[in-house]
């Protein structure tokens, strides 16, 4: 078979790179460190990272930690932890923060070159200026713009030192905000520096009481550490034009050329339908919320719930790392948003597993069958390959002893001529056993429910209609099984009502099955060693299986030697645990 072609060596990423076709490539991942990475900076990651290692570049990441507000420490942990994850190594860690004193020496070369303005206009007057409510009156300048150069230096140091509260003074580029054939509202004199109250920032501390926007950080950082290739997603399209611009006042880049300084170029966002992407929302799932006299719980273990589309929560459920990055190649890389459906994802993670990963005996809830007529030549150990295909390389012993588990969907008190599995004198086949057995009676408990099934062996030149997993009783696992559903009965959450916590009322009430008595045949612990000895040290070292007749699970992280937990990854199947 034919390996398939990278998406960085043809179509869009392919044509991006012949616009500055430099030898040595510079790109960067730029998140804001506010919040845990999601699904949709998968690609950010595998688009940035992906580019440079397919040029023999480099790819920074760089924390654009310009908002001392919304930033923490275990943001910025838990980002490069997945960049590492998903196997890329920044060549430097870098913080827009960094250039915070290149960045202020810039601010007041662009205000000598009138370039900028202190402004004291009101966000009201500010939008009066750029046209309206609408944009679309006339636009006009205030009598700042004409201010002196000098007089703006003056202001802008004492913005600096502390002499305005927020919102009192703004650096503003002076753009083309009164030119009336400037349609973009990016550059109608965007602010370059404002002044932020709750200013302690976690590396510079309390040095600065003014920070620069986005607008003004982003191309600069970009040109300082030498990005050629400036990928980000579409809605910075319009930005496009005043990141040029900014460049070019500063010598940075040369007008209509890529030759000197950073491209720009933007590709379209990928989202998950029916899923919470955004921080806000998620927030109010991990901790609960307050709306109203109403008080919500919380609706997930974390923000690594595998019920969620974070990346640290896609990597507790099990999605594998390479299987990330493939899905992210499947659905390719151009300039429009891709949109898919949750069901779509997973089919692309189950292709992946079913090539992968060993096959397991798994009984969500087991009732024990007793083998009357077991005799002791029938106690033994079966070696079985991880793969009935064979793809999977290994095996491991089974053993087949004289009781085992069944699950309690396979067993029925009362027969049926459509139904094949287990039943009082009805014959089913034990996968991987030699023999099949036939039910002749059961007990119940008082409740009604079975307790015990006594079974006889049938030989196997009897042909059974169908064959189920089981565990052997004595040796078998004890392990609790979380399966999963979406959180919300809605297929579209993000259409719900998020202000009045009416949201609530659409979580599912089976979003998580917990399986507390489910056993797993004693292989899974030759699997947990195996894994814990390998020498390759990936970061992607999960045990994964797919439980025959069930679902693809993992061992959860937090189990332990005498507490195994496993997640379901996806179901076998798409019809299956919807
Ligand atoms: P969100 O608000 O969803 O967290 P963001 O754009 O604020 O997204 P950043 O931390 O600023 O998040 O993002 C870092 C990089 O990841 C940016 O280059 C951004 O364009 C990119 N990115 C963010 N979301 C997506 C997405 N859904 N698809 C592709 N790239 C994305
Ligand atoms: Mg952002
Ligand atoms: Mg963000």
């Amino acid at each position: 078979k034919a390996e398939p072609v990278s998406m960085f060596a043809e179509g869009w990423l392919k044509r991006i790179y012949e616009e500055k076709p430099v030898k040595e490539v510079y790109t960067r991942f730029p998140p804001e460190p506010n919040g845990y990475l999601h699904i949709g900076h998968c690609k950010a990651i595998a688009v940035n990272f992906g580019f440079a290692k397919h040029h023999k570049g480099v790819c920074y990441l760089r924390y654009d930690d310009t908002n001392p507000e919304k930033e923490e420490e275990k943001y910025f942990t838990s980002i490069l932890d997945i960049i590492k994850w998903l196997g890329f190594e920044p060549w430097k860690v870098t913080y827009s923060s960094d250039n915070f004193d290149k960045l202020y020496e810039l601010a007041e070369e662009l205000i000598r070159k009138d370039g900028a303005y202190v402004c004291h206009c009101s966000r009201e007057e500010v939008n009066m200026q750029r046209g309206g409510p609408d944009n679309r009156g006339k636009r006009y300048a205030c009598e700042h713009r004409t201010r002196p150069t000098e007089e703006s230096i003056t202001e802008f140091r004492a913005m600096r030192d502390g002499k305005y509260k927020a919102g009192e003074a703004y650096l503003r580029m002076k753009q083309s905000l009164t030119d009336p054939n400037e349609g973009n509202p990016q550059m109608w004199d965007v602010p370059a520096y404002r002044v932020v109250e709750n200013n302690h920032h976690h590396r510079t501390g309390d040095r600065w009481k003014i920070y620069p926007t986005y607008d003004f950080t982003h191309c600069i950082c970009d040109a300082l550490e030498g990005i050629t290739h400036s990928l980000c997603t579409v809605e910075f399209r319009q930005s496009r034009i005043s990141y040029d611009w900014l460049l070019e006042q500063l010598d940075m880049k040369v007008p209509k050329s890529e030759e000197k300084g950073p491209m720009q170029r933007e590709y379209g966002r990928l989202s998950v339908n029916g899923t919470i992407l955004s921080k806000r929302r998620i927030l109010m799932l991990v901790e609960g919320a307050k709306v109203g006299d109403r008080t919500i719980p919380p609706s997930v273990r974390g923000w690594d719930d595998p019920r969620l589309y974070t990346m640290v929560a896609l990597r507790r459920r099990g999605i594998p790392a390479k299987a990330m990055l493939d899905f992210v190649e499947e659905l390719g890389v151009t300039d429009s948003f891709t949109d898919i459906e949750a069901p779509r994802f997973e089919a692309s993670i189950r292709k992946h597993l079913e090539r992968t990963v060993p096959r397991q005996m798994l009984v969500l809830e087991p009732i024990k069958v007793v083998i009357e007529d077991f005799a002791a030549e029938d106690d033994q150990d079966v070696t079985v390959p991880y793969d009935p295909k064979g793809g999977i390389p290994g095996e491991r012993k089974v053993k087949v002893g004289s009781s085992i588990y069944i699950d309690r969907s396979d067993f029925r008190e009362e027969d049926d001529p459509d139904y094949f599995r287990l039943a009082p004198n009805k014959t089913v086949g034990l996968y991987n056993v030699p023999f099949s057995i036939r039910a002749t009676s059961f007990e119940k408990d008082a409740s009604g429910k079975v307790t015990e099934i006594k079974a006889v062996k049938v030989p196997s030149s009897e042909r059974p209609k169908a064959y189920i997993q089981w565990v052997d009783a004595a040796t078998g696992i004890k392990v609790t099984a979380r399966q999963y559903n979406s959180l919300f009965k809605t297929e579209s959450p993000n259409t719900l009502n998020w202000k009045d916590g009416s949201w609530a009322d659409d979580l599912r009430p089976d979003s998580e099955i917990i399986y507390e008595d489910a056993v797993i045949e004693r292989g899974l612990n030759q699997l947990i060693k195996a894994n814990s000895l390998n020498p390759s040290g990936s970061s992607d070292a999960l045990v994964r299986f797919q439980a025959l007749r069930t679902a693809y699970f993992c061992v959860d992280v937090e189990s332990t030697e005498d507490k195994i937990v496993l997640n379901q990854i996806v179901s076998l199947r798409e019809d299956k645990g919807k």
